[in-house]
């Protein structure tokens, strides 16, 4: 079932992801002992995050949140019934589509620098070190910095304010967190709201922009109901 049959308001949700720390996007894994474990990139050879990671990514945040908040989150994604808990709703559920978009994340020109660590392969089964087992592991270096656009169909103000807050509180991505690798921070820079009526434009150009101090009094007045003290 689609959930896009009634167009109100669409949001362009634009900032940025910037590398605290090097980041190894892509499997996180060596394709084989001495390969350097690639970092995505394009055709071109520019390192990108997909969309799909973001997703995810953000995904299990929002749910972390929801948790913390004692706000029921389903197990399965499947909601027989067609009501749907709040992560389902946003990120959608086994036939019922998703509300938000994530767009691949190829990384700003010039921003950013390949680097390669070699890492020690460990042993699963018992946790020791495997003898002369070394690997390569890609990442883009600290500071790299990756567009981030998310385009969210008919948003709630309770579900953007749990999206914003999710974004800022994703601790990590790509592989080798637990080695220090993948620390970053989500800015939200600017959000395009588009109406129904915005696409009868002959160039079509949103109805509202909300950027800087406009855009951070926003969220903060949506999110007030969770600025709880505990
Ligand atoms: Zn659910």
């Amino acid at each position: 079932m689609s959930r896009f049959e009634n167009f109100e308001k669409r949001w362009k949700i634009q900032g940025k992801i910037v590398c605290e720390t090097n980041v190894a996007i892509g499997s996180g894994e060596p394709i084989s002992t001495g390969d350097p474990a690639p970092v995505m990139k394009t055709h071109e050879g520019v390192p990108y995050i997909p969309g799909s990671t973001l997703k995810g990514v953000t995904r299990a945040a929002v749910e972390r949140i929801l948790n913390g908040l004692g706000i029921d989150v389903c197990k399965n994604k499947l909601h027989p019934s067609g009501k749907l808990c709040k992560s389902c709703e946003i990120f959608g559920a086994m036939s019922f589509g998703s509300k938000v978009i994530f767009r691949d994340s190829i990384a700003k020109k010039d921003s950013y620098e390949f680097g390669v660590r070699t890492g020690i392969a460990i042993d699963l089964d018992t946790g020791s070190t495997k003898r002369g087992a070394k690997y390569d592991i890609e990442f883009v270096e600290v500071g790299s910095e990756f567009p981030l656009e998310i385009i969210f169909e008919n948003p709630k103000e309770d579900e953007l304010s749990i999206l914003f807050a999710a974004l800022k509180s994703i601790p990590a991505i790509g592989g080798h967190s637990s080695r220090g690798l993948g620390k970053i921070k989500i800015l939200i820079e600017k959000v395009d709201i588009y109406n129904p009526n915005d696409y009868f434009k002959t160039k079509v150009s949103p109805s509202e922009v909300m950027e800087k101090e406009k855009l951070a009094q926003y969220i903060t007045k949506i999110s007030t109901p969770y600025l709880k003290e505990k």
